[in-house]
């Protein structure tokens, strides 16, 4: 008898430990690559509860298994630039191998009011910036519209703050790092009234709340005051206030100027400054055509281009003088993509390690579905100008922990680790790429032949699942607990 109870316990326990070893889902032989520490073997990798709980190269048992022989598995990549937060985008970003797309160039203009309608309902994960644009433009009484992030060209625009003003902002801004912003937003080159001690008090503000700047810097191209003086102007500010500072798409900037940029940025990194920046690969960038990006003076600061460099990302239409004055006039907003960048510029800075990749994503510019593959496709595979390792760093662990000043969340991803969030990546290197032109922005990428958002299935066997939401919020410290 005694034998017997021994035994049943002893059956008990050991179906406990092979229960204990089931795994929700384990991805089986493929190529693991993590680009902290190195890893690059075959490997499977067990997941539990959203969490990647064992890395082995012992088989592992999981309710299901997939197959990733020939694979490439890897941390699922983070994109801090998306401003197209709607299914449509996400489906794209997620065949681009997309996990986690923030609005954090500008941020909305209504935090709570964005994770409110994200919440449930999101494929990839989420999070914004305060916006210090639509911050000033309440503050001015011309509060944005809703859905749109950026204001029209106008006096609210033009006009300095006073000081009661720059108080309603920061006011204004405090509530929305509350809210669960992760960053404050700064578009300087939308609001070109702010004079420099303005942009100074929101870097202040920034720095008593432990976040960083993400900015869009004043001025762009090779003419005094063009980009030189824009990124003197934010290194400045950080060095004054101590707030990290992003520079955001630093291709579309800088232009011709890009590898000073960088140098600049290199320089103030050296002198223990914490500056990062980011790039797309892409000739054109593109904007709404009413902002006051395109203020007298625009064709200088994209490098001396003309009206017919600006196309309607819609229709392919080339524009005119006469179509400029009346769509940069209008009320309605409309974007336009601004042809001012080559290719040589690209190819000298998308491998400079010092850019992580960031897609400035948007509706009607193959950026918003092609960023993240276009490189695996041109510069690791083509160009070979980037190792395969060095550009999943730039896709995954570089924004990973650029997002670590704003929250501690931010640890468990950008990682192909035990005890990382489950947001993984499988795709096929030799044929990976992006299908997005011009013509066709929303073409989806191929070769990702699986996609995991905390543990859940999103992309199966190159596929979108319908009626999957698994995505969640990323918090700012305010919230996160
Ligand atoms: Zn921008």
């Amino acid at each position: 008898m005694g034998k017997l109870i021994f035994f049943l316990f002893f059956l008990a326990f050991s179906s406990n430990s092979v229960f204990a070893q089931q795994y929700d889902l384990v991805i089986a032989a493929g190529r693991v690559m993590d680009p902290e520490t190195g890893l690059d073997a075959e490997r499977n990798v067990g997941i539990r509860n959203g969490k990647i709980v064992r890395i082995s190269s012992e088989a592992l048992s999981g309710r299901r298994v997939i197959h990733a022989a020939g694979l490439v598995v890897a941390p699922g990549f983070i994109d801090l630039h998306q401003h197209a937060q709607g299914i449509d985008s996400q489906r794209a970003k997620a065949l681009d191998g997309v996990t986690t797309a923030l609005e954090l160039e500008i941020g909305v203009p209504d935090v709570a009011e964005f994770l409110k309608t994200k919440k449930g309902h999101s494929l990839i994960h989420y999070g914004t910036s305060a916006s210090y644009v639509g911050a000033r433009a309440l503050t001015f009484g011309t509060p944005l519209p809703p859905g749109e992030i950026l204001p029209k060209s106008g006096l609210a625009t033009e006009l300095p703050a006073t000081t009661e003003q720059i108080m309603r902002i920061e006011d204004r801004l405090r509530a929305e790092l509350d809210a669960g912003g992760l960053a404050v937003g700064m578009g300087i080159q939308y609001t070109p009234g702010a004079t420099r001690l303005e942009v100074i008090d929101m870097f202040r503000l920034a720095a008593e709340r432990k976040v960083p700047v993400y900015t869009h810097v004043r001025s762009s191209g090779p003419v005094d005051p063009g980009c030189i003086e824009a990124v003197s102007e934010v290194i400045a500010a950080s060095a004054i206030s101590g707030a990290p500072l992003h520079i955001v798409h630093i291709n579309s900037t800088c232009l011709r100027d890009a590898p000073q940029c960088l140098s600049m940025i290199e320089g103030a990194r050296a002198r223990g400054l914490d500056v990062t920046t980011e790039a797309y690969p892409y000739i054109a960038g593109m904007t709404f055509i009413n902002s006051a990006v395109f203020n007298p003076g625009w064709q200088e600061k994209q490098g001396g281009i003309s009206y017919g460099d600006l196309v309607l990302p819609n229709t392919g239409e080339h524009l005119t003088k006469e179509r400029f004055d009346e769509l940069h006039n209008s009320s309605t907003p409309q974007t336009v993509l601004i042809f001012s960048n080559s290719q040589e510029v690209l190819d000298k800075v998308i491998p400079d390690p010092l850019v992580m990749i960031a897609s400035d994503g948007l509706e009607g510019h193959p950026r918003n579905a092609g960023t993240f593959s276009r490189l695996l496709a041109q510069y690791v595979r083509e160009k070979r100008t980037i190792t395969l390792m060095e550009a999943l760093r730039k896709m995954s662990l570089m924004p990973a922990e650029m997002l670590e000043r704003s929250t501690p969340a931010a640890r468990q991803k950008g990682r192909l680790q035990e005890g990382a969030d489950a947001d993984i990546v499988v795709f096929d290197p030799a044929t990976v790429g992006d299908h997005a032109t011009f013509q066709k922005p929303m073409e989806p990428s191929v070769g990702v032949h699986y996609l995991l958002v905390a543990g859940t299935v999103i992309v199966d066997d190159g596929k979108i699942v319908s009626d999957v939401y698994p995505g969640r919020a990323l918090l700012g410290r305010a919230l996160h607990h």
